[in-house]
């Protein structure tokens, strides 16, 4: 590499390293890029890490540049700013996680959310208007349904749902009824569902959108990654055209932030950044930040997780306090279910339910005697959590869907951690001893 002048002329600064996605025709790994994609170093005075930009604007280099930037953030100019404007827009940490998320899926593109419901809720904004129909699997994460059916049905719209794991020719049905509800603008998905950890045939769904739909009025295909994404799930490579996450959850991985991304097609981003730039949900410099630090560990975190969910089920299995576990490793082979999760999975997840023996008592006296696991919801930190959805998420859930759910009384959901495995399996022997 060659010395450059920096624009004083005095100090001789040294250029990084150009940036590289392919050695040799090999193409980079994900957790290769996590340490320096999307970062430039002579940007920010050569500093190997970038720092965090507390900013709310930034300064443009002439007046033409600045009618140039807002041409790109106002939509005049297809494809967003060419460069900073306001941290309301975009902004450095921001810009580098977005590049760095989208690498996890192959993606075109990414974008990031102050949190997984505020990507999903702009999301919908950006897709739906009056009248138009959503049409999703069910069930899905409680506050997306208060949002599909109570937010946006004050607005006059509507929403048609199919089981998680129906066939393609219940979807077919579901999609005729759909059509005849009004114009169907989105198809939203969670694969698997929670609680229940049924997956969505995405092939399916996306045989069945492209044989009911043609020209302008071909609705897009989003879906809910968090449980199983990035690692374990590229869902757009099964149809899907738009990948949404809570990063709060496996992708944050510490359970010290909040935040959301949806990875995917340029052509649909750039109209949920519109709607994002409008409505201010992006997520800020410095959980962008925190979030770069976890991506970097993204895959040994999960690796570890799934390895050591393998060994914990594998020991609740059977165990004679445990009535079942519904862990995807368990699939029944030949089953629908399995037949889903070996075409679209590359891995069952470090998060389950656990049917204990009996009901909330004894539910709860598990809960209560864990050591090492604590007593919380969320999952997919670098720590084992457990909770009781019945009682706790589900509590205001209806007790015939409750029960159409498989939200009994005896369930508790389990997110294992990074710690080992033997440890766990000494702490769920103990406190199964305490039922
Ligand atoms: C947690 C979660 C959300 C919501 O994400 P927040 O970051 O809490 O807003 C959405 N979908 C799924 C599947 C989740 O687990």
């Amino acid at each position: 590499m060659e010395n450059e002048a920096d624009i004083t002329g005095t100090t001789p600064r040294r250029r990084p390293k150009p940036h590289v996605l392919e050695i040799g025709g090999r193409k980079l790994k994900p957790s290769t890029l996590m340490m320096g994609h999307g970062f430039d170093p002579a940007l920010s005075e050569n500093s190997l890490k970038a720092p965090i930009f507390l900013t709310s604007t930034f300064v443009f280099e002439n007046a033409a540049a600045g009618k140039r930037h807002f041409e790109g953030v106002t939509g005049k100019r297809p494809g967003g700013a060419d460069g900073l404007v306001y941290s309301r827009f975009n902004g450095p940490n921001q810009e580098i996680l977005e590049d760095r998320l989208a690498v996890w899926e192959d993606a075109e593109e990414a974008l990031t959310f102050s949190s997984g419901m505020s990507a999903i809720a702009t999301l919908f904004l950006a897709m739906v208007k009056p009248g138009d129909v959503i049409v999703h699997s069910g069930p899905l994460y409680a506050a997306t349904e208060s949002l599909i059916a109570r937010i946006l049905g004050k607005f006059g719209v509507t929403y048609i749902d199919f089981p998680a794991g129906a066939t393609r020719e219940e979807i077919d049905a579901v999609l005729v009824k759909a059509k005849a509800q009004g114009n169907v603008s989105l198809i939203y998905l969670e694969s698997p569902a929670n609680p229940t950890n049924a997956l969505v045939d995405v092939e399916a769904v996306r045989d069945a959108r492209d044989a009911a739909f043609s020209g302008d009025d071909v609705p897009p295909i989003a879906i809910d990654n968090t449980f199983l994404g990035p690692l374990w799930s590229k869902p757009c490579e099964h149809g899907a055209d738009l990948s949404v996450y809570s990063l709060t959850k496996y992708a944050g991985g510490h359970s010290d932030l909040v935040a959301g991304g949806i990875v995917g097609k340029k052509a649909l981003l750039d109209q949920v950044r519109m709607m994002r730039n409008t409505i201010g949900t992006i997520t800020d410099p410095n959980t962008a930040w925190m979030l770069l630090r976890s991506l970097e560990t993204l895959e040994l975190r999960m690796s570890r997780a799934g390895e050591n969910a393998e060994k914990v089920c594998a020991y609740l299995n059977g165990h004679p306090k445990v009535e079942t576990v519904g862990y995807l490793g368990f699939l029944e082979p030949g089953s629908r279910q399995r037949d889903i999760y070996d075409r679209h999975c590359t891995g069952a997840g470090s998060t389950f339910s656990l049917y204990l023996k009996g009901g909330e008592k004894e539910a709860f006296a598990f809960l209560d005697a864990l050591k090492i696991a604590k007593l919380a919801v969320s999952l997919g930190g670098t720590e084992t959590l457990a909770s009781a959805p019945a009682a706790m998420t589900h509590l205001s859930v209806p007790d015939d869907r409750k029960q159409a759910l498989g939200i009994t009384d005896n369930l508790v959901r389990i997110s294992i951690g990074v710690e080992d495995a033997d440890d766990l399996i000494a702490d769920f022997t103990q406190a199964l001893d305490a039922i």
